[in-house]
């Protein structure tokens, strides 16, 4: 079968309403009322509430399709075939109702069914925890083979306290076309790191308490929560080599080829690179704007900062000198728009806020540029390994480089970047702020405008915030 991505979004939700799931939209993608969270990340991050006995669903089975960003994945971003910065994650969930057995025999027929998936059972692999023998009895039941189960220690989802549990992860063999591995590879198996066995879906049995004395307590309502990355099953569905050779990135891709007068995808590896970074993160931005977010130096918005600098970057690298990521907004919405409408109605909106930052950075992109090819040809020429955190903090400081960027293509050229002396001059300069601060408390206006300055400036990378991108949660 050859699918749209939207004919198979809404497959997946109406499966689960057969079985009785409400179906959710999906939330925005700034979280309410989590300070523990910067984006929500799975579906399941929108039900805690739910999960943790706070509010009771109308319905404890629910499903949805719900965007979420991923900031770990950034630098997997176009380097592997199946990681966004933006993806939706479609899910079904039972608060204190069905179970492992349910949860498998509904994935199975959901999955290979040929009213459903229609897929291959020959190609799929269950990975189980060691332990797990319940959840390994009920995918021999539905009809897997014993040699198409695996069993992987890893397999347990624990995030140090409240609800944790095995999970049952599924792995669709793409061929041996997709070999990236010799087949003596002791990681040549699906859950390994071979590209050949896609990670399609994570079914997490949530049965445990994980108490603060560090004791595993059976849960007296056990759930199920389940992560399935739609653009993984567009890929599969529509035979991409990546997920990006589907109808839900190839319209920006083809978009960026126009604005680079001579590149094209597909010629080049390195090239191919840079045009998945602009795809993935037009999608991110775009979406993420819609719901609110907008670019600076803090939190959310420093992802965002980072996300439209990096793509800016990597149009450079195909020659687009001029500003282009606010023009892919719309043909962003116009992928989404069956299930997300809002994004083609604020298109205008959202166009302006990524233009404005687009020009500002394109303002002082080459002078930057210029400064980072000529410190790294100057470190590679005293066989130094860094590039000096003076360099880094300049970049950042007055070419509007995000740290991460400035590191990132370092380390292209196989440099690192001393961190610790970007914070001493990052430091430093907050002194003189403060400094200056104080000298100009009794100059009144001018007071005010150089606390603007200041806070404008001001660092806080996302990674020093005190939040983690757990697994499913
Ligand atoms: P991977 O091992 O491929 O990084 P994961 O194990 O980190 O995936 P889970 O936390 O299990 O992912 O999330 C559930 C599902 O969501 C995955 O099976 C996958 O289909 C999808 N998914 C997770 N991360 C991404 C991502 N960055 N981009 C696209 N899809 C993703
Ligand atoms: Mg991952
Ligand atoms: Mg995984
Ligand atoms: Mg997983």
């Amino acid at each position: 079968k050859t699918l749209s991505s939207s004919q198979i979004r809404q497959m997946f939700l109406d499966f689960f309403q057969e079985k009785g799931h409400a179906i959710e939209p999906s939330a925005s993608l700034i979280p309410v009322d989590d300070p523990t969270l910067l984006w929500i990340n799975s579906g399941v991050a929108t039900m805690k509430k739910y999960f943790d006995g706070s509010v009771v669903p109308k319905n404890p089975r629910m499903t949805s399709s719900q965007k979420s960003i991923r900031t770990n994945d950034i630098e997997n971003v176009g380097k592997t075939p199946r990681h966004h910065t933006l993806f939706e994650m479609l899910g079904n969930f039972s608060v204190g109702d069905y179970f492992k057995k349910e949860a498998i025999a509904w994935a199975f027929e959901l999955l290979t069914s040929p009213k459903w998936f229609g897929w291959d059972k020959d190609k799929l692999y269950m990975t189980v925890y060691p332990k797990d023998t319940d959840a390994k009895k009920y995918w021999e039941a539905v009809g897997v083979s014993p040699d198409h189960i695996i069993e992987i220690e890893d397999n347990f989802w624990d995030i140090g306290q409240g609800p944790s549990g095995p999970d049952s992860e599924i792995f669709y063999d793409r061929g041996a076309d997709f070999d990236e591995l010799a087949p003596d590879d002791p990681e040549n198996y699906p859950g390994g790191e071979n590209d050949r066995w896609l990670e399609v879906w994570n079914i997490v049995f949530s049965q445990f308490n994980h108490t603060p004395q560090d004791t595993y307590e059976p849960l007296p309502r056990k759930n199920i929560d389940t992560g399935m990355g739609l653009e993984r099953v567009v890929s599969i569905f529509q035979h991409a080599r990546t997920n990006f050779e589907t109808d839900l990135f190839l319209p920006m891709i083809k978009k960026t080829e126009a604005f680079s007068d001579h590149k094209k995808y597909g010629v080049n590896k390195q090239d191919d690179v840079a045009f998945r970074i602009i795809a993935d993160h037009a999608r991110a931005i775009t979406v993420a704007i819609g719901d609110g977010a907008l670019p600076s130096n803090v939190g959310r918005g420093y992802v965002i900062r980072r996300l439209i600098r990096r793509a800016i970057v990597n149009g450079q690298r195909l020659g687009i000198n001029a500003s282009f990521l606010y023009k892919l907004a719309p043909v962003v919405g116009e992928t989404l728009k069956s299930y997300y409408p809002k994004v083609l109605e604020q298109r205008e909106y959202i166009e302006k806020v990524i233009r404005s930052e687009e020009d500002r950075f394109n303002e002082t992109l080459a002078d930057g540029l210029k400064l980072l090819h000529d410190v790294i040809a100057d470190t590679k020429a005293e066989s130094k390994n860094e590039i000096d955190g003076p360099t880094a903090f300049k970049l950042y400081d007055t070419y509007g480089f995000p740290y991460e960027l400035t590191k990132e293509e370092a380390s292209e050229v196989g440099l690192d970047v001393d961190r610790q002396g970007f914070e001493v001059e990052m430091h430093k300069q907050k002194e003189r702020a403060r400094n200056a601060r104080s000298g100009a408390k009794s100059m009144g206006v001018q007071r005010d405008l150089l606390v603007k300055v200041k806070e404008d400036s001001e660092y806080v990378g996302y990674d020093t915030l005190d939040v983690k991108d757990a697994k499913l949660i």
